[in-house]
């Protein structure tokens, strides 16, 4: 075992959890052993959250101006240790090192904006009547859970931590029992960065903890980022304990390719959006419509797509039943009658044989009832559908019941206005793969890829993370009562 056993990490002390139950932590690039992590069970989140609400009154006294020094000095650790935690991502998830160091160069990003909390978190002020004026402020909320997935072992806690945390409240993490090591790194950067114990934690487990999380009656805000099912799942029982909750979902995301598009920057586009970090991303592509005929463009996805080389410049998939599972799809769309142009079943790489690793793949004339057209692979893997007009390109996207994100390749701007006004989903690119709103902005799909209001990131997650204050202040004798006294 490369590591050691992984620990929960409470009230700025690494510890052991109650339970003896361990599962295996596994690399999908060669299929090493590498740690162990408790299956933690509610005690440990009730120690979590006993260690939290201790830490809470300081924290939450503290100017945020002063608060935020310490994201100041966690951004300039992520820097320093840049290398070290891409390394851990990448041997944890599967995903290749270039990636995982986008991954911590976003979480930098995401830090930078939490730095910049005490500019956009001004309350307002108003003389209402004569003396007598109304005030607004962002006030935490207390102790918060965030619970995260497989995909992004760095970044998806970095998209909820700063600013949950800036903002004053103190937080309970669960990260995924497949990449808990990335989170233990972060939690030791918190406190180098002069984090107070006990204001970041982190309870390791699975179905359990997070079942804990949603019925704890001192935890006041969830947010969870996974699939729709357990999304559908966390929001329900959160919801249910009347506290609020914040559940992104799973995807599938649809680019409608027009005839004008520019073909070279189009290929390139959908070839990175379908296959970056092993199509294991909710903004993927996932599915690609073609309006009109577009066969000289898909000619060149495919030539794009035959210089992606799993080990290479492709990652591994997370674990066996993730391959097995995306190898069925494209089987299934073979048996459907769709047609395999670029195949990647079967593909082991040398020298890391007990990888998980799919080649990229594209899947011609699959028609919008097929499974792969319709259900998140979570894979690289390209469905492709065509269609005669752009409204029938919209009918297909609008049909399926996710809404994270959508994007059209054309050099028309008028028609890419109109696909903006009518796609069902929350991100929308043009001419873009994969169009994730960076930093001041926020990032949050539709229908069944989010559910709660407002986004989980930029402006927006600070509604989220903070409830709102109002003061009707008088201190003048003579103002007097009025009408509204
Ligand atoms: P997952 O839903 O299986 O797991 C997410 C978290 O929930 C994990 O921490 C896991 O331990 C826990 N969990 C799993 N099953 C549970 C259950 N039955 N009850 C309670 N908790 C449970 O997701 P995953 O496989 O880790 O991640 C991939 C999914 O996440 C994809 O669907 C992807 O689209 C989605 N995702 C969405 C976004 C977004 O922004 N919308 C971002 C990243 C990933």
């Amino acid at each position: 075992m490369k590591y050691a056993a992984i620990q929960n990490y409470i009230g700025g002390e690494f510890k052991s959890a109650s339970t003896s139950k361990m599962m295996n932590v596994i690399s999908p690039v060669d299929g090493s052993l590498l740690s162990t992590v408790p299956m933690s069970s509610a005690i440990d989140l009730d120690d979590a959250v006993k260690a939290a609400k201790a830490a809470f009154p300081e924290w939450s006294r503290t100017p945020i101006k002063e608060r935020v020094q310490v994201f100041f000095r966690y951004k300039m650790l992520l820097e320093k240790h840049l290398n070290e935690l891409a390394e851990l991502c990448s041997e944890e998830n599967g995903k290749t090192y270039g990636e995982s160091v986008a991954e911590i160069e976003k979480s930098i990003e995401l830090t930078e904006f939490a730095c910049s909390l005490p500019q956009l978190v001004t309350g307002e002020i108003l003389e209402v009547s004569r003396g007598v004026e109304c005030r607004t402020e962002h006030v935490p909320l207390g102790v918060v859970a965030s619970i995260v997935p497989f995909n992004f072992p760095s970044m998806v806690p970095n998209w909820t931590l700063p600013n949950a945390i800036a903002l004053g409240n103190c937080m309970i993490m669960k990260p995924s029992e497949k990449v808990p090591l990335s989170c233990g790194k972060l939690a030791e950067l918190l406190q180098e960065a002069g984090l107070p114990d006990g204001v970041f934690n982190i309870v390791h487990g699975d179905v359990e903890i997070v079942e804990a999380i949603c019925d704890h009656p001192q935890i006041e805000a969830v947010s969870f980022v996974g699939s729709t099912k357990v999304a559908k799942i966390v929001y329900q029982r959160t919801t249910s304990n009347y506290k609020r909750c914040l559940a992104l979902g799973g995807a599938k995301n649809h680019l409608m390719v027009l005839p004008d598009a520019i073909p070279g920057m189009t290929a390139q586009n959908v070839a990175a959006s379908m296959s970056g970090c092993a199509g294991q991303r909710c903004m993927a592509a996932s599915a690609m419509i073609g309006v009109g005929n577009v066969d000289a463009i898909i000619d060149k996805i495919c030539e794009e797509v035959r210089k992606i080389i799993p080990g290479e410049n492709l990652g591994a998939v997370i674990n066996k039943e993730s391959k097995e599972r995306i190898e069925r799809y494209i089987g299934e769309a073979e048996k459907e009658g769709a047609k395999i142009l670029v195949d990647g079943r079967n593909t082991t790489v040398n020298g890391k044989e007990n990888g998980t690793y799919v080649g990229p793949t594209v899947i011609d004339f699959v028609t919008p009832e097929m499974s792969v057209a319709k259900e998140e692979i979570f894979g690289p893997v390209i469905s492709i559908m065509r269609a005669n007009t752009v409204d029938e390109a919209l009918a297909i996207e609008n049909a399926n019941p996710y809404g994270n994100a959508a994007s059209v390749f054309t050099q028309n701007g008028g028609m890419a206005r109109y696909i903006i006004d009518r796609a069902s989903a929350g991100m929308i690119g043009v001419n873009v793969g994969v169009p994730v709103p960076r930093e001041p902005f926020s990032f949050g799909g539709w229908n069944e890829s989010k559910f709660g209001v407002g986004d989980i990131t930029g402006k927006s997650s600070i509604e989220f993370w903070t409830k709102l204050k109002k003061s009707t202040i008088k201190w003048n004798a003579e103002a007097g009562v009025n009408w509204m006294s």
